[in-house]
């Protein structure tokens, strides 16, 4: 459910909201808010303290690290808390460079989320030298290219584990083992990966997570720093996360984000199989019965969740308005570039011509979405793209009426072409 706002900033109606946004963020479970209430309201204390009411709650902070640590199957020990996935990159960026001050190079790829590339564009003007790897029109990234292209003054190969985007998958065991056997620092972004994917940091040196992507609440992250990892803390100050991090620790957060991993591991199975089917009639369907349309990236290797789908003649701007307008939530692109008028970098980096990926939107599922939603979406989407063409400036030459695929009204849709 949602709140629609009237211009007086009265609450007007209550509408269901159909949420196809979840690698932007994800609703907090209620189970995840169950377990966090308390340590807002009753257990506040300080867990630095060495008075019981805080030090009680250290204890609470120990567990979630227990949590969180058996998700990425990591040591608890080797689990520093962050503020979110933004400033785990930072860290593992500036710990490579901070703690081998004679490699100036760092690599990475071109599809990387802004919190890896623009911190890079930014170590550029401090010199250092940074690789953005290519990748092909499927998003996906060619190791052998990446092996080459690893050098001596290498302080850190930083390569996601699945595009935030399109969904796509990188080969992150191999990528370890490979900088493993250079010897060479290796970080893995792996924010969209827990939940979706069967995870194990075991081969990366640093491994950055980000609660709000895994039904726990905004502001909370974590980044892995593999035991006998050289460290420098990014955030300098007390002596919380065993010097790894300063900063009083976000409790709630960290408890939540605890809780959020351990129904995350227990659920993961069923879910990903059913929201795996979910995504697949949606994109099978809309690729279907729109024409003009395709899917950006490889189909697999893909997170079950997510659907990057070009919609050519139109712009997603106007669709993600008009959805909006229906209570659909979609986005083009990452959520931190929302907004931007510059196609993706992502689809840039796969070949997508400006033209078509003006016209692009990510529809990302979660544990929330129903059969009925799906059915929702594919009601509308036909007759929201046939109306953006109608007034396009490059509109496809001839429109037809065509059945909707679920058999209901009929839409005007553009022929293929
Ligand atoms: N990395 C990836 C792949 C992401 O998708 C995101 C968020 O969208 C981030 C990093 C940033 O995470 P946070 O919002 O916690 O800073």
């Amino acid at each position: 459910m949602f709140v629609v706002e009237s211009p007086l900033g009265i609450n007007m109606i209550e509408r269901k909201l159909y949420y196809f946004d979840n690698n932007a963020t994800t609703r907090v479970a209620p189970e995840v808010v169950d377990a966090m209430i308390p340590f807002l309201r009753d257990f506040w204390g300080n867990p630095s303290s060495a008075y019981r009411f805080g030090a009680q709650v250290a204890g609470r902070v120990e567990e979630a690290r227990e949590k969180v640590a058996a998700l990425i199957g990591a040591e608890p020990r080797e689990v520093v808390f962050t503020s979110c996935g933004t400033e785990s990159n930072n860290a593992a960026l500036q710990s490579a460079l901070a703690t081998q001050p004679g490699k100036r190079h760092i690599l990475t790829t071109a599809v990387e989320h802004p919190a890896i590339i623009n911190h890079c564009q930014w170590l550029r003007k401090q010199g250092v030298d940074v690789t953005f790897l290519p990748v092909d029109a499927g998003g996906l990234l060619d190791v052998r290219l990446l092996g080459q292209s690893i050098r001596p003054d290498t302080a850190l190969v930083s390569v996601m584990w699945a595009n935030n985007e399109t969904g796509v998958v990188f080969p992150i065991g191999e990528i370890a083992a490979l900088c493993r056997s250079r010897n060479v620092l290796f970080h893995t972004d792996a924010t969209q990966a827990p939940g979706r994917l069967k995870m194990d940091a075991a081969g990366a040196d640093f491994l950055t997570l980000s609660a709000h992507k895994l039904h726990a609440p905004k502001g909370v992250g974590l980044l892995y720093v593999r035991r006998g990892a050289p460290f420098q803390p990014y955030l300098i100050g007390g002596h919380q996360e065993r010097g790894k991090r300063g900063g009083t620790e976000n409790v709630a957060g960290i408890v939540a984000f605890g809780r959020a991993a351990e129904l995350a591991l227990a659920r993961m199975d069923d879910e990903n199989t059913r929201v795996r089917g979910l995504r697949d009639r949606l994109e099978n369907t809309i690729l279907r019965s729109v024409p003009n349309t395709l899917r950006n990236g490889a189909k697999e290797p893909r997170l079950p969740n997510t659907s990057n789908i070009a919609f050519d003649f139109t712009e997603a701007e106007g669709i993600l308005m008009m959805l909006d307008e229906l209570g659909i939530c979609a986005s083009s692109g990452s959520a931190c570039t929302t907004g931007s008028l510059k196609p993706s970098h992502v689809l840039t980096a796969m070949g997508v011509q400006p033209a078509r990926a003006k016209g692009c939107v990510r529809f990302s599922l979660g544990c929330d979405n129903t059969d009925e939603d799906v059915d929702y979406l594919l009601t509308h989407i036909p007759g929201v793209i046939a109306r953006l063409r109608e007034t396009a400036p490059d509109k496809p030459a001839r429109t037809r009426p065509a059945r909707h695929p679920a058999g209901r009204a009929p839409v005007l849709v553009a022929e293929s072409a």
